[in-house]
């Protein structure tokens, strides 16, 4: 046999990791855990366990204690009573916890890898070079942030009690990227992994016992499919952050809303692999490889839907069909493997039914011949081709080794694929046109864009979604929003009002007996109309309701809005879209001009505040002065919040950008009814979003007023839209629309969790007030960093550099 020959026959044998580490810190604890609650282990309440398996074997690892209310009930008060003092311990003395926390996943990171693998079935490659390595970094990082808090984040303080409730892909990954920031930034926690994979959060727990830090900091509660709804349903929480389905993350926006809490979201993902003519394709199959089938494909942001241009796609799709004829599937433990076993029965079932849709619905299956291990959840790569893009495998996320094949024509076409899904979490771009890569990434409606790589993760980036895939960052400087709020907010968390199912329906205007109200009529008619692309515009119904001031008097009568009016001003919104592509220069010449525009008014303003809503000249001469320096604010605004680079491990270029959310729907405060208006709507526009904007049903007039401004003022039609008529109804409606992308709130406690609860149909952004409005007059609650925070989404772009 010929050299040659030898190197062609040669396989692979098997190089095993050792699991006795791991096994005997399972056997010294009898295969038996509890709950780790205010730094001590318990039973729980009721004694009951779970069992928890290894995937790649079925054999049974250990008996894991399942949380009840009690316990749960146990870890918030051990939590609340931990914040006091945690909360007021120095940066620097939480700095050195978090790095005593990373130091303890250091040393004892290869038992944490090997655990992972035999509790979740990934290679222990990746859980050792890529899951723990992370945690470590995610520790390291947030200790930095810890340390400087109080400089880099003044005016903020932590939230409080956070609840924590995080998936089987990666265990230990997903603690750390909760963990970290919460504690930070002083909060305390409450944490439950999910029943299939609790091990190392068992061990994490002891870690942290080792790191000394005070009881009641950290809690980790294990539990069955009851555990996490008794989370979600209890009261002592002040944050919950959640990663899972989208289904789940649905449910758990309901069950909180209107109860103050703050909430983030990361969920499910179908993320684009797009592939064009001129791209490496060597690097882009490899790519692909740890796109589609890192962690068996049970990844929120795996490159799930590849997308190769058509004059490529052959040859392409053949290569890839022998690249997965080379992967290979065995014992997790094993270093030489690509693929382990997938989380479990149940999980695999779902995948195996998906992959026969495809199949049944024409789509064309690849598997290659691989050897399976006999026993165990092990599922093969799987390729899909023939796909239509409306298709349930091309829309669903499968999570698991399952990669969509399709094709385009041009890159226009490749960023309309890319979009048609409801998700929004990454995309990855390969080609070697790096105009072409940034033009497409800037389009692509996804939280993590990655050129000419895939699945890239550091602290220092935040990820996170658009769309359906979620709210909220993890990681980076955004990431820790999650975990402050301003220190002037003080707490936040309420009772949440009982659930008005009669809210928001409404009958329109019509003649009442007595007259308007027993004011009386007006002979002239004064009915303001509302503004909807760029014109006047009479309500769709034609109704108009009268407006009444305070001492009872009629002002004048304001258009009664229904839902077409909302569905004409939301396709107006649509239409303007391009205004987020004019330049920042040219958004802030706009916003002065309207500044200009309204100090030119401020006499007729100021007289229209006094006779709608009575109050004396001076404050009615000040609201409008705010309100223009408000705008100049905003227009200073408009071109500076873009973006940073972030300073991650790679060696490249990865850009946060600060882009607009899209189409926002406002409604507007009762109280000071120019000021409110004003402070909501110019930071929507100074970052690109257009808006819809419901000024307070009580009173309208100033918002109409404001047409007069707009239209002198330059701003493109469509971009500020208003509506006017009951708020409560509009405001429902807006909720409804599905091409509505975030609703902003300032009304009742009602409202506000109306708004919350119907945002998770199409999981809208959301911003309310739970009936407590900021003091609009100070610099401090009326404008600035957070305005500009709810105006915008944060977009990583990873550019690795070299040849
Ligand atoms: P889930 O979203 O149901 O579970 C994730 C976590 O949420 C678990 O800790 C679970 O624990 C908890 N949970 C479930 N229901 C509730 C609830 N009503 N209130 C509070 N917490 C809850 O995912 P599954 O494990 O059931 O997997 C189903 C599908 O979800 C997968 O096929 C995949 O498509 C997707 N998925 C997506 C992930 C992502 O990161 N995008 C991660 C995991 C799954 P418990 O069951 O104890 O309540």
């Amino acid at each position: 046999m010929t050299i040659l020959e030898k190197f062609k026959t040669l396989t692979y044998g098997s190089a095993p990791e050792s699991a006795e580490t791991a096994v005997s810190w399972l056997n010294d604890h009898d295969r038996e855990f509890g709950l780790y609650i205010n730094g001590s282990w318990a039973a729980a309440r009721d004694e009951r366990t779970i069992p928890v398996t290894n995937p790649a074997t079925g054999e049974t690892l250990a008996l894991v204690a399942v949380a009840g209310a009690d316990d749960v009930d146990k870890a918030v008060k051990a939590a609340t009573k931990a914040f006091k003092s945690w909360s007021q311990t120095s940066d620097h003395e939480r700095a050195r916890y978090l790095y005593a926390i990373a130091r303890g996943v250091q040393k004892h990171q290869r038992l944490l890898a090997v655990l992972e693998s035999l509790d979740n079935g990934k290679p222990i490659r990746e859980s050792r070079d890529i899951d723990v390595p992370l945690v470590a970094r995610h520790f390291y990082y947030h200790a930095g942030w810890a340390q400087l808090m109080g400089a880099e984040l003044p005016g903020y303080a932590p939230v409080g009690v956070v609840g924590q409730i995080i998936p089987w892909n990666f265990p230990l990954l997903m603690l750390a990227w909760k963990i970290a920031p919460a504690l930070a930034m002083g909060n305390t926690v409450v944490i439950k992994p999910a029943p299939a994979t609790p091990l190392t959060a068992l061990l994490f727990a002891e870690i942290v016992a080792e790191a000394g830090l005070p009881p009641g900091v950290v809690n980790v509660i294990t539990g069955d499919d009851e555990t996490g709804k008794l989370m979600t349903a209890h009261p002592g929480f002040d944050k919950y952050a959640f990663t899972g389905s989208t289904e789940v993350g649905k449910i758990i926006r309901q069950v909180t809303a209107g109860r103050g809490v703050k909430l983030s979201l990361e969920l499910g993902g179908k993320s684009p692999f797009i592939v064009f003519d001129d791209a490496d394709q060597e690097a882009a199959i490899e790519g692909l490889v740890d796109a589609i089938w890192f962690n068996q494909g049970e990844v929120c942001c795996a490159g799930s839907r590849l997308l190769v241009q058509e004059t490529i796609a052959e040859p392409f799709l053949a290569r890839l069909r022998q690249r997965m004829g080379k992967l290979r599937l065995a014992d997790p433990l094993d270093k030489s493997i690509d693929l382990g076993a997938v989380v479990d029965r149940a999980q695999w079932e779902r995948i195996d039914s998906w992959v026969q849709k495809g199949v049944a619905d024409g789509a064309t299956l690849f598997q290659p011949a691989c050897e399976l291990p006999a026993h165990g959840c092990f599922y093969p790569p799987t390729l899909l081709t023939n796909v239509a893009p409306a298709s349930a495998v091309a829309q669903e996320e499968i999570f698991g080794p399952v990669l969509v094949g399709m094709t385009f024509r041009t890159p226009g076409e490749a960023v309309m694929l890319a979009n048609n899904t409801r998700y929004g979490l990454a995309a990855s771009i390969w080609t070697e046109n790096v105009n072409l890569a940034l033009d497409v990434a800037t389009k692509i409606k996804a939280g993590s864009v990655w050129v000419n790589s895939t699945n890239l993760f550091d602290a220092a980036a935040g990820f996170g979604g658009y769309r359906e895939s979620g709210y909220g960052r993890e990681g980076g400087k955004e990431g820790l929003y999650e975990y402050v709020q301003p220190a002037w907010a003080k707490h936040r968390r309420q009772d949440a009002p009982e659930l008005d199912k009669g809210w928001g329906k409404y009958v329109p205007g019509r003649p009442r007996p007595g007259g308007t109200n027993g004011v009386g009529g007006s002979l002239v008619d004064r009915t303001a109309k509302m503004y909807v692309g760029g014109k006047q515009a009479r309500p769709d119904g034609s109704y108009s309701y009268p407006v009444i001031n305070p001492s009872g008097k009629l002002v004048g009568y304001a258009g009664d809005g229904n839902r077409k009016d909302i569905r004409n001003a939301v396709e107006a919104a649509h239409a303007a879209k391009g205004w987020a592509d004019r330049t920042p220069y040219n958004r802030a010449q706009i916003l002065y001009f309207m500044a200009e525009n309204l100090a030119a008014r401020a006499d007729e303003l100021a007289k229209r505040l006094r006779e709608m809503t009575g109050v004396r000249e001076k404050t009615a001469v000040s609201e409008v002065e705010q309100a223009i320096s408000r705008l100049f604010t905003y227009a200073s605004y408009a071109d500076k919040y873009g973006g940073v680079v972030q300073e991650t491990t790679l060696y490249g270029l990865v850009v946060a950008m600060t882009e607009p959310v899209g189409v926002i729907g406002i409604a507007c405060p009762e109280e000071l009814p120019l000021l409110g208006f004003v402070s909501l709507l110019a930071p929507a526009i100074a970052r690109g979003n257009t808006i819809v904007v419901v000024p307070s049903s009580r009173y309208p007039l100033l918002a109409t007023d404001f047409y007069q401004i707009l239209d002198t003022s330059d701003l493109p039609p469509g971009v500020i839209n208003i509506v006017t008529g009951d708020q409560a109804h509009l405001t429902q409606t807006l909720m409804r629309h599905d091409d509505v992308d975030a609703m902003w709130y300032f009304g009742d406690a009602q409202g506000s969790m109306q708004v919350e609860y119907a945002s998770a149909s199409n999981m809208k952004r959301t911003w309310v007030n739970y009936g407590r409005s900021p003091d609009w007059w100070s610099r401090e609650q009326g404008e600035g960093e957070q305005f500009l925070r709810q105006a915008t989404q944060v977009k990583n772009i990873w550019v690795p550099m070299g040849e």
